[in-house]
């Protein structure tokens, strides 16, 4: 098969990590035979320089035109003194209106080899630990009408949380098929004591379980799941909840794994389409240093084989690399506790290519 993909290297150490990551798909498309098609854009600081706006209509129409989207990292010092609404990370709320991308998927893995740099203790995460934050993405307090006014205390702000049954009854479905190709259990987060839209969360969610009779629902106040999260993680297979709980959730889930630098994502729309980006960001203390962890974003690609083109065996491979190459002892500096044998950002991909 031949597959399109939009690449967005971005700013930083993302094309550091980006280019390492495409080594990767073409070791997989030479194994199984596919073809990767990569046609490179601009989003970001990078795009502000060339064009003088973060998201040119360029980069939105040929993520349009192509089956997915692969992304580094946007930002960076350069353009920190910009103006709120031009800075390059407008960049990415614009990619995901454009491109309709409401559910995000952060997967918690905890790889073993590197179980020494999670904060929790070991007898807490004794049998591993695999969650997947199932976060919506473009509704609620993010995107729910804000504004200044003046009250009798004085001038005040407000952002207002509003969800419309449809925008919950399309994230659970994507939780709970995903529950349905994992352990079947769905944790669906709220805070449904006192918010209204709460309490619609969790009945519409009650509702589109009732078409998944196998998949186990418990329902959980955002308070409680945050301290869950660090207390007994394992109880967790897929957690569904709102964009503002997602946010902070799926933050405190992935540093239970303990490096930023091994965390993939995933942002679907409706259909198969997808973006798919490492959670770090630029980097720019590191970027173009060749000390970057490339596996965040070859995790993603794994992600995007998997969710997008429905590739299970082609994404198992590059897991598999991954921990081969964890297992042979190689450590990027990010990863490096003074065992094993430090690794930059290209020679960590090529090893992981080459164990495809
Ligand atoms: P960051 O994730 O870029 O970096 C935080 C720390 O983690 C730094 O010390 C960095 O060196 C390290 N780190 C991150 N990724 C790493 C990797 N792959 N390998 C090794 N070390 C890694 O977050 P930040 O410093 O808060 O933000 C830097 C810039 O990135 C900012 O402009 C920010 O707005 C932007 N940002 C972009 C995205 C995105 O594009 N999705 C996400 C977050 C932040």
């Amino acid at each position: 098969m031949n597959y399109k993909l939009a690449v967005i290297p971005g700013d930083g150490i993302g094309p550091d990590v980006v280019e390492q990551t495409l080594l990767v798909l073409d070791k997989v498309g030479e194994k199984f035979g596919h073809t990767f098609q990569y046609h490179k854009v601009l989003a970001g600081g990078c795009a502000i320089d060339a064009t003088g706006g973060c998201l040119p209509q360029e980069t939105i129409d040929v993520c349009k035109a192509s089956d997915a989207v692969l992304l580094g990292a946007v930002g960076g010092w350069k353009w920190d003194t910009l103006p709120g609404d031009q800075r390059p990370e407008r960049a990415l709320l614009g990619l995901r209106k454009a491109l309709g991308l409401f559910a995000n998927l952060r997967p918690a893995l905890l790889f073993e080899q590197l179980a020494d740099a999670s904060p929790l203790k070991p007898e807490i995460l004794a049998g591993g630990l695999d969650i997947v934050v199932v976060r919506e993405l473009t509704g609620g307090i993010y995107f729910g009408e804000k504004g200044v006014k003046d009250t009798d205390l004085g001038p005040a702000a407000y952002d207002i949380e509003q969800y419309a049954e449809e925008e919950v009854r399309r994230i659970a479905k994507v939780a709970f098929d995903m529950a349905m190709k994992r352990s079947k259990h769905v944790t669906s987060v709220d805070k449904a004591n006192v918010l209204e839209s709460s309490r619609l969360w969790r009945r519409v969610v009650t509702e589109v379980a009732k078409d998944y009779p196998e998949v186990t629902l418990d329902h959980l106040y955002v308070d409680n799941a945050a301290m869950q999260l660090v207390r007994n993680p394992r109880q967790f297979d897929v957690i569904v909840t709102s964009n503002i709980f997602g946010d902070i959730l799926s933050d405190e889930a992935s540093q239970i794994t303990g490096s930023i630098g091994m965390l993939p994502s995933a942002s679907l729309a409706q259909g198969n389409f997808g973006m798919y980006e490492p959670v770090h960001g630029s980097a720019p203390d590191i970027a173009g240093q060749d000390k970057a962890n490339p596996m965040a974003t070859i995790l993603s690609a794994a992600m995007m084989l998997r969710y997008t083109f429905g590739l299970g065996q082609e994404a198992d491979a590059i897991e598999n690399a991954v921990k081969s190459v964890l297992d042979q002892g190689y450590r990027t500096p990010d990863l490096f506790a003074g065992e094993g044998t430090l690794v930059g950002t290209a020679e960590m991909g090529r090893r992981i290519a080459e164990a495809i």
